[in-house]
């Protein structure tokens, strides 16, 4: 485990403390913000491995955080899963037409959560990783 750095994107304080407990659980670290803004901030200082996203956030949602986060070189190649309640407006579909990486449902089953973020930090590793 290399104990990469994922950065939390969730309003919810017990969405956020699951995730968190989870992935440091698996030796990971993290960080964490409430808010899309914040998000793109942490994510251009800190340069996270992976990114997750809530869609419903205060102040820009998710998508648009997306959006501002691929508009940047230092932050475009960063992975993105989208985590989001499934009976929300925004579908799966539409979610991953927004060019996130991947799409987890809300509440998170673990084992299939962890799997994906494993996947997802594989696949950045096997291109090259960070610069
Ligand atoms: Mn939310």
């Amino acid at each position: 485990m290399a104990g990469e750095l994922i950065l939390i994107v969730e309003d919810n304080e017990k969405n956020r403390k699951l995730v968190r407990d989870v992935l440091q659980f698996k030796g990971y670290q993290t960080v964490e913000t409430e808010t899309g803004e914040e998000a793109v901030h942490l994510a251009r200082t800190l340069r996270p491995a992976l990114i997750l996203m809530d869609i419903q956030l205060p102040g820009i949602d998710g998508i648009a955080a997306l959006a501002r986060l691929r508009a940047e070189p230092e932050t475009r190649a960063i992975p993105v899963i989208a985590v989001t309640a499934s009976a929300m407006t925004h579908n799966r579909q539409k979610i991953m037409a927004s060019g996130f990486d991947g799409y987890q449902s809300k509440p998170i089953q673990v084992k299939n959560f962890l799997q994906a973020v494993e996947q997802m930090l594989a696949r950045g590793r096997g291109a090259g990783g960070a610069t």
